[in-house]
């Protein structure tokens, strides 16, 4: 607040008298006006009266101020002219500034009347203090730029975070958020229009072993690239986004007709011909990448998301570097998956799993000399399941574990029960999940197991596939080491269906082998087949181990096998998976007397 407020309600010592042509009450009149009033000659424009509130305001007295040009003190902007008395206009409510006596300038609000007495023409003025609503305009405004800095504040940090939660920082794609809100919408704009739009979900093929071979730094830049190539491949409302390390998907909107994905996954997957150049470095990557189609393949996001993600796992399946468009048996299968997956977690506590036996037979004596455990689902809706059906939906779930311990639970509680019952001592074969060999806790349940069932060590043996003992190498050798150590025999199943296991053969603990159902299958026609047979059993004699053909089904296996002394048999010809009470039987009575006659 400026002087002039300090000096309110001060009053002049001394006071204007009025010109004489004025009543002399006119002064009572100013006097009582709440806001400044000055008299002025409209001839010379001299001041000749001031009432006492524009004294206050102005710091003025009536020496100071009686004869002085109003141009000078009230109107200092109009200096030279009277608007009113030289230029003929009128002054209402006009914001003009008052020359203090201490030299400061002050907003005031004038009003200027002319004012005729006897002949003789004045200037009536009306002088408001307007620095108050000055200086509240000037907050207002300073608070109104303040706000509006706040409003554009917010709205920055707004678009930043929603930069942040809606995009990718790497590749600067939209991320998984922002995609499925885009085809929420799309979805809905397709509906109203009765039209196609297509989902591709790509998935880079071998990007890890890029990434851990250059270094992950060089991979980010691969994914940056990719994200440029797969932008400049597709049309240019196409939305690319980014939803996982090495997982790009892609909406395109009005399809004319399915072939026009074709024309499109095609293009995209050509675009991975040429090489990436990443630090100076070419880079060969392919891509696999699997379609579906709104309305054909779903009509949620996350159903159309689903079809295409499993599309390009077919895609993968097919060797990579290639398109697939969802179909109605993957929809299908991918139905069942999940019904199947609902009702597994129930499956345990309501004692649907059940075991089967299948018998394994000495090719010399045809005496049973174990059984190999297979698990079974009694869906209540679908019937008898077999493991393949749903030991995949229990590994992804993690229900394997409590699957697998169940598996070896049952199986040892059942060979003591025969054991217990007086039919021959035969060990137990259980299959195994890697899942559980990586368990650290996995030895424990198994002595746990043998001690709850009362089963020897000896009387249990563990199969695992080869792609399961190549998964983590070191961890799978101790733990084996430490089964073995307690009598358990170790058994690789499925041998020589993968490719390197004679390189992983050499390093791992194990007792016994079990060729491959083709190579037993294909010896009779294909003398590779019989060739590579052949050489299993050489090579497990040689390296002290035991061997058993799986999956034999016909007598004139069994005599090549008996040719190539394979000691062990298994397979549908002798027996398929039993009943525990039908194994009983079996192991009981023995194998009917044809087989030795054979
Ligand atoms: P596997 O360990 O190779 O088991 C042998 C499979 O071959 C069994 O199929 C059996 O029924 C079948 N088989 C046996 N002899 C013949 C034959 O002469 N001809 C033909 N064509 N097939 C024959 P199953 O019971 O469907 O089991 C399939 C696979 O499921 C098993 O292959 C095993 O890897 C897995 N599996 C079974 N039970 C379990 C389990 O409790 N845990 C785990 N993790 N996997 C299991
Ligand atoms: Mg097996």
């Amino acid at each position: 607040m400026h002087a002039a407020g300090k000096a309110k309600g001060v009053f002049s010592m001394k006071q204007f008298a009025l010109p004489p042509n004025f009543a002399a009450s006119s002064a009572d009149i100013l006097e009582a006006l709440g806001f400044g009033v000055a008299i002025i000659d409209a001839d010379n424009h001299q001041i000749v009266y001031a009432n006492n509130t524009l004294l206050n305001l102005s710091g003025q007295t009536p020496d100071t101020l009686l004869g002085q040009s109003c141009h000078q003190l009230l109107c200092p902007a109009q200096q030279g002219a009277c608007p009113i008395s030289d230029l003929g206009r009128t002054i209402d409510n006009s914001e003009r500034l008052l020359l203090r006596a201490d030299g400061q300038k002050i907003p005031i609000i004038k009003t200027v009347l002319p004012l005729t007495l006897a002949g003789k023409k004045y200037l009536m003025e009306s002088i408001i203090d307007n620095t108050t609503r000055k200086e509240m305009c000037d907050l207002l405004s300073a608070a109104n730029e303040n706000l509006k800095r706040e409003i554009d504040n917010r709205r920055q940090a707004e678009e930043q975070l929603q930069g942040l939660a809606y995009h990718d920082t790497l590749t600067g794609l939209p991320n998984r958020a922002f995609f499925l809100a885009a085809l929420d919408h799309a979805i809905a704009v397709a509906e109203r229009s009765a039209a196609m739009l297509a989902i591709l979900f790509l998935d880079l093929d071998g990007f890890k072993t890029i990434n851990d071979t250059l270094g992950h730094a060089s991979g980010d830049k691969l994914l940056a690239e990719t994200a440029k190539r797969l932008v400049a491949t597709v049309r240019k409302g196409d939305i690319v986004a980014r939803i996982g390390g090495d997982e790009f998907v892609i909406l395109c909107e009005s399809i004319a007709h399915p072939e026009a994905v074709k024309a499109i996954t095609d293009k995209i997957v050509a675009s991975f011909d040429s090489a990436f150049n990443i630090n100076g470095q070419e880079v060969f990557i392919t891509t696999s990448l699997g379609a579906a189609l709104y309305p054909t393949n779903g009509h949620c996001a996350e159903e159309l998301l689903q079809n295409a993600d499993s599309a390009m796992y077919k895609a993968k399946e097919l060797g990579r570097n290639q398109s697939v468009l969802c179909t109605q048996q993957m929809q299908q299968d991918i139905y069942e998956y999940m019904q199947l997956s609902n009702h597994l977690y129930r499956a345990l506590e309501r004692h649907e799993l059940i075991l089967h036996y299948q018998p394994q037979i000495h090719s010399d004596s045809y005496k049973i000399i174990g059984a190999e455990a297979l698990v079974r689902w009694k869906h209540p809706v679908l019937g008898l399941l077999p493991p393949g059906k749903f030991i995949p939906i229990a590994e992804k779930t993690g229900l394997i574990h409590a699957i697998g311990e169940w598996v070896v639970r049952t199986a040892c509680r059942q060979n003591k029960a025969w054991q217990d019952a007086g039919l021959p001592k035969i060990p137990v074969t259980v299959n195994l999940s890697i899942l559980q060999l990586n368990k650290p806790s996995f030895v424990q349940q198994i002595d746990a197991i043998l001690a709850e069932t009362g089963l020897e060590a000896q009387y249990l043996e563990l199969e695992l596939t080869e792609s399961i003992v190549m998964h983590d190498l070191l961890t799978t050798v101790k733990a084996l080491a430490a089964l073995r150590k307690r009598g358990i025999a170790i058994a690789v199943d499925d041998f020589g269906a993968e490719h390197a296991s004679l390189q992983y053969l050499t390093q791992l603990p194990i007792d016994k082998i079990k060729i491959a159902k083709p190579f037993v299958q294909g010896m009779e026609a294909n003398k590779k087949d019989a060739a590579i047979a052949n050489a299993m059993l050489e090579m497990a004699k040689k390296m002290g181990v035991r061997a058993i053909a799986t999956g034999i089904e016909t007598q004139q296996q069994v005599s090549l096998l008996k040719h190539a002394q394979c000691q062990e048999m298994q397979g549908f010809y002798f027996s398929k998976p039993l009943p525990a009470e039908d194994l009983a039987r079996l192991l009981a009575n023995g194998l009917s007397a044809s087989f030795e006659t054979a």
